[in-house]
């Protein structure tokens, strides 16, 4: 038997939360072919994995890098952080399926411009990103925002029975596709106006495919209790798993509720399948909100479509600038992306090491000074959470930004060092694996991340991206 590739005497973290252990791993084709004390058989290339971690490749549950796989293949920001899989149309927004009018509404302006919205349908999208292989495999949600748009001529109202109508029928038909599940981003002016009765009823056609609810909360200040309450109830009426996204307790009047917040989980996950995904940073980013502008803490400004001189600035500063007020600048600057210094740390620290938090980066891709989650949330998780701050073993970080995340969106045969599993992994040295990105330097490829493996592909090894790709669209487990 000749293999490709044989870690020889490699740290295994598996994934699935159980202890780490020693061994040789041998990969053949796209598949783990063998997990072993000792492999005494020929490969291609022997690997010393002596003082080295093997893992499963990363699961980057949130992100929105839906358009940026297509357009960016070698998709460096993620490659170089050791994800192998992202997953994409979260917070009611999917290029896959969008059909867009005139002008691309806010949030779906995050993805990319009206040009780069070209795939009708979950197929379409499946297709292209299949032609494309990008670096990293590629899962779907279809976004709530994004039905809306398609079949609402009007954003900030309720949708009629007959929108409800259109809406369910293009989600059944991306479910039968393949996509995961159903996001909503309520938060956000576009879908604000949905009343609770009209995610049950696209929650109805989740329980026929048993697909996942992922969800943007409608507040994540202070009615977040009740937001949270919203989304379980919509989970419970389509017998679905639900997923609070990015989850922190946003805004000054907010900071130390996750106390509350996690005690509301823990009850509920009782008698119901709820968990969460979380970034390990203590700010925030998004397009800019007038709502969320206020002096209580910071605001940076990352991109600004009539001033993009001001990218970089704080709003304070700009404010300055133009001798004016916080609020009157930033009306000034819209459309405009910002960085939110609203979170508490310790909030950030609880929701983290909550037993059922994954890890998802929730990164902007097409932000030309994006916040560095972008390029640094799972290094962060395994150099500054996990060993120099000690928040939970190497195991159960890697467990939540694999094992868990695969189980949870029910990617076939992902997310574990397992024979016959795919070989996604990732070779890093767990002494030195750190975060380089920074607020004020966000583009910077981690250290400490050795190679990366796609479907058996080496795809980044030494800082760059090898030239192959290997990333295939994963489609739900059974369709
Ligand atoms: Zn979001």
């Amino acid at each position: 038997m000749q293999y490709q590739y044989l870690f020889k005497n490699v740290t295994v973290v598996d994934g699935s939360g159980g202890p780490e252990y020693r061994a040789d791993v041998a990969v053949q084709g796209d598949r783990i072919a063998a997990i072993a004390p000792a492999i005494n058989a020929q490969a291609e290339v022997v690997i010393d994995g002596t003082g080295r971690v093997l893992s499963p490749g990363f699961i980057d549950v949130h992100t929105h890098d839906d358009t940026n796989v297509i357009r960016i293949p070698e998709m460096l920001p993620k490659i170089s952080q050791g994800v192998t899989t992202v997953i994409v149309g979260n917070c009611g927004i999917s290029a896959a399926g969008a059909m867009i009018g005139d002008r691309v509404p806010d949030p779906m302006n995050l993805l990319g411009e009206k040009e780069h919205f070209v795939y009708p349908t979950v197929e379409a999208y499946r297709q292209k990103v299949a032609e494309v292989c990008p670096a990293v495999n590629v899962a779907t949600l279809v976004g709530h925002t994004m039905l809306r748009n398609n079949q609402m001529a009007d954003l900030y109202q309720a949708a009629s029975p007959q929108e409800i109508k259109g809406m369910r029928a293009q989600l059944r038909a991306a479910l039968q596709q393949g996509a995961l599940g159903l996001s909503t981003g309520l938060a956000y002016a576009t879908a604000f106006a949905a009343p609770t009765e009209e995610v049950m009823a696209l929650a109805e056609e989740l329980a026929a495919e048993q697909g996942i609810y992922t969800t943007h909360l409608r507040s994540e200040f202070e009615p977040i209790l009740e937001a949270m309450d919203e989304a379980f109830r919509i989970g419970r009426h389509g017998k679905v798993p639900v997923v609070i996204s990015h989850h922190k307790c946003a805004g000054a009047k907010n900071w130390g509720r996750t106390r509350e917040t996690l005690k509301l989980f823990d009850q509920v996950r009782q008698s119901q399948d709820v968990s969460c995904d979380c970034y390990p940073y203590s700010a925030s980013s998004s397009t800019l909100d007038m709502k969320q502008i206020t002096d209580e803490f910071a605001i940076n400004i990352t991109w600004s479509e009539p001033h993009p001189e001001m990218a970089g600035k704080s709003l304070q500063e700009i404010a300055q600038l133009w001798q004016t007020d916080i609020h009157s600048a930033g009306k000034r600057l819209m459309p405009a992306g910002a960085i939110y210094y609203n979170m508490d740390e310790q909030d950030v620290r609880r929701v983290l090491s909550y037993p059922v938090t994954m890890v998802g980066s929730d990164g902007l891709p097409n932000d030309p000074m994006p916040h560095p989650r972008l390029w640094g949330a799972f290094p962060r998780v395994l150099g500054y959470y996990c060993r120099e701050q000690g928040l939970f073993p190497l195991t159960v970080a890697v467990h939540k930004m694999s094992g868990m995340s695969a189980a949870r969106y029910q990617l076939p045969q992902r997310g574990l060092i397992k024979e016959g599993y795919f070989a996604d992994l990732v070779l890093f040295d767990a002494d030195t694996v750190k975060d380089s990105a920074t607020f004020s330097q966000p583009q910077q490829p981690a250290e400490g991340i050795e190679a990366v493996w796609v479907n058996g592909v080496k795809s980044y090894e030494q800082q760059a991206v090898t030239g192959q790709r290997a990333g295939r669209f994963i489609c739900r487990q059974g369709k």
